[in-house]
């Protein structure tokens, strides 16, 4: 064989196998393994991303849908632990490493619906743990926050802000804040989907081998991840493989990502709202008191 055959067909492999591992060439798999809702909302999330129509979780489009408070009760997941749900374990400060949760006070708690999700979550995990290569029972939800007060969330986006500004100062300041809104809410005329504790931030953990279930870089104030958004291309086929068993399981129990970061999950809250075509959303921001 010459040469330029032998090129070419190394030229075929390695395009065929780069196809295979973009987000972009294809739909969504596994079709059949999950109910109809949870298959087209992953789908139509994922052509979003594609075609550069996703909404933040700040634009107009997400801000329109109003909110009609349900009164619903928060719950604390330390007070519930399961070994298949159970926040990361504590950082000697908030927000210390990724491994870790976010460490407030207020970072294990969410809506009740929120943690019936969660557990109706597992039962999927285990449904299509053969399928992504894990038994069942093996794999447990890691929480790294849920509700988080205004005065967190300002900081953080504030931090945000700034990490960009210093990366990029080139940047007005306007670009920064809008650079910013795409991984951090904004708390000026707006409802962080984290402060009404519809918001979660999870990672899939491996019982077997005690160890988190790559899926690529987690989290976005640790500096820049090019990998935050779920349908980011440049993971390995395991990263997306995995990413799409979390996706697959969340949908399935009506958790919907914010797919700006593959990590963020919601529902009730405008951004869930949206995705699924309800009318309102039912929760507003969480008054905490004082101390907790
Ligand atoms: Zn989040």
């Amino acid at each position: 064989m010459s040469h330029l055959k032998i090129l070419f067909l190394i030229f075929i492999m390695v395009s065929s196998s780069i196809a295979q591992a973009s987000w972009e060439a294809n739909r969504m798999p596994y079709q059949t393994l999950v109910p109809e809702g949870a298959y087209s909302l992953l789908e139509n999330q994922r052509q979003a991303f594609v075609e550069g129509k996703l909404p933040k979780i700040a634009d107009a489009v997400i801000k329109s849908v109003p909110i009609e408070e349900s009164g619903e009760k928060i719950v604390d997941i330390r007070t519930l632990p399961t070994p298949r749900i159970a926040m990361m374990p504590d950082p000697k400060t908030p927000s210390g490493p990724p491994d870790c949760n976010a460490g407030s006070p207020e970072s294990s708690m969410v809506r009740g619906t929120v943690y019936k999700k969660l557990e109706a979550m597992v039962d999927e995990l285990d449904k299509l743990a053969p399928t992504f290569g894990f038994q069942k029972g093996q794999v447990a939800i890691r929480v790294y926050e849920g509700l988080r007060s205004l005065e967190t969330q300002r900081e953080v986006f504030d931090d945000k802000v700034r990490e960009i500004q210093a990366a990029h100062p080139e940047f007005t300041h306007e670009t920064c804040i809008e650079e910013a809104s795409k991984w951090v809410s904004p708390v000026k005329n707006n409802v962080p989907a984290h402060s009404t504790g519809a918001a979660i931030d999870i990672r899939l953990y491996d019982l077997h081998t005690n160890t988190y279930i790559d899926m690529g870089k987690f989290g976005v104030i640790w500096g820049e991840n090019p990998h935050a958004p779920t349908f980011s291309e440049g993971l390995t086929p395991e990263q997306r493989h995995h990413r799409t068993f979390l996706l697959m399981a969340a949908a399935s129990v009506g958790l919907v990502n914010y797919p700006f970061e593959w990590w963020h999950f919601s529902t009730g809250d405008r951004y869930a709202a949206y995705w699924l075509k309800h009318q309102k959303a039912v929760y507003g921001s969480v008054v905490l008191p004082s101390k907790l």
